[in-house]
């Protein structure tokens, strides 16, 4: 018996639109579905190949596979025909808003953007309580050569807070020039995106580009990678401003003698590369470059790293849904750590963290630490450094 297929006009429509003919260049070879993480910890799996074929006949009826996908970009790298997978299921993941059909749990991240400014649920007035004691002036384009973009995660996870606590004091202690924008930051609409709601991401993008414009700002520093790449690779018509990653901005501070290592810290270390800061933007070559300011520091990459880095799981908005425990990436990252006696993994990303630190203390691992690359520098520089 042949099963009837459930040919969606809108899907075809809405990729045309975002991609026009990309998915058409799948000859379905299945280098994505083998190279995709889930292939890894799931015996489900996710056809990538399959899913590709159902897109470019308009067949719908994907299911939740629309929203296993983590924009890891590992598929982009393995496609000998430069599909943009996720981008795909980024276009299906639209036609499932416009259905009102979308994963439990998405709607009221949505709406937090909208009300509150960002997809936690957490109220605008505390967007500063993570530099309650610290110094941290309010962005003013007269004083001011950058501004610090805190960005979500950051300014409300208690974990991640950490990591912009030790960023503002390595910017305190060597003479930087910034601002932030306090309670009017806004969210930068990345993980809107990456949910497939196209049209309110470029509301956002808007939004935060006029706010911009008027402060006149020039010059962005992002803690996470995901607001670095929204600005530099998804804001339409942003001329007036660039946007670097504050790994970025550290090893400059570095390499100008701006900040002076007091002391290494002894640990075996090893780095997780962030998705966003190693496929989809490659920029691996900066928390490296940043480590071998340390003398005598012992450091081992992972059997997966710089392109070929395995996603921690929380990108494309996996963040908001929930994985089984036995699916996530980010256990197989700290076993990864565990076998090559790694004491401190270090990372860039306050999604990276939040899923490292989960699976760290969900499969009982006493002996590694999980640091953003902040805040092992500012125990470096600052005396009782790390709070
Ligand atoms: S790797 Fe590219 S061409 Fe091959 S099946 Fe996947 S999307 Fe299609
Ligand atoms: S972007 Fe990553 S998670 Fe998504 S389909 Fe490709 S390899 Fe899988």
């Amino acid at each position: 018996m042949i099963d009837a297929l459930l040919i969606d006009d809108g899907l075809q429509d809405e990729m045309m639109g975002v991609f026009g003919q990309a998915a058409w260049a799948c000859f379905q070879c299945g280098a994505c579905t083998a190279t995709c993480p889930w292939g890894i910890v799931s015996e489900r799996s996710l056809s990538i190949r399959e899913m590709m074929r159902r897109a470019q006949l308009s067949v719908g009826g994907a299911g939740g596979d629309v929203w296993l996908c983590t924009d890891c970009g590992q598929c982009l790298q393995s496609c000998p025909r430069g599909v943009p997978v996720s981008r795909v299921f980024q276009a299906w993941r639209g036609q499932l808003w416009k259905k009102r059909t979308v994963e439990s749990g998405l709607t009221p991240v949505l709406w937090s953007v909208y009300w509150n400014g960002n997809p936690l649920s957490q109220p605008p007035s505390e967007r500063m309580n993570w530099a309650d004691g610290l110094d941290v002036p309010l962005f003013d384009a007269k004083e001011h050569e950058y501004l610090l973009f805190v960005g979500c995660t950051a300014s409300y996870d208690p974990r991640a807070q950490k990591a912009a606590r030790a960023l503002v004091r390595i910017l305190n202690t060597s003479g930087s020039d910034y601002g932030v924008l306090g309670e009017q930051e806004r969210c930068c609409g990345e993980c809107v995106l990456r949910m497939g709601h196209r049209p309110y991401f470029e509301d956002i993008a808007r939004a935060n580009l006029e706010q911009f414009r008027k402060a006149g700002v020039r010059r962005v520093v992002t803690i996470s990678p995901h607001c670095y790449d929204a600005f530099n690779n998804h804001y339409p018509d942003r001329k007036e401003f660039v946007s670097i990653h504050y790994s970025q901005l550290l090893l400059d501070l570095l390499a100008s003698g701006k900040i002076d290592l007091e002391s290494t810290p002894s640990s075996r270390l090893s780095f997780h590369d962030p998705c966003l800061l190693s496929r989809a933007n490659p920029e691996y070559e900066t928390p490296r470059e940043i480590l071998a300011h340390f003398d005598g520091i012992e450091f081992e990459e992972l059997d997966r790293s710089r392109a070929e880095t395995l996603c921690c799981g929380g990108g494309g908005g996996r963040i908001f849904l929930e994985t089984l425990p036995d699916e996530r990436f980010s256990n197989l990252r700290i076993q990864e750590a565990q076998q090559h006696a790694i004491q401190t993994l270090l990372t860039t990303c306050p999604l990276c963290i939040s899923c490292l630190e989960d699976s760290r203390s969900a499969i009982q691992v006493e002996n590694l630490k999980v640091l953003d690359l902040a805040e092992f520098i500012v125990s470096a520089i600052v005396p009782d450094g790390r709070e």
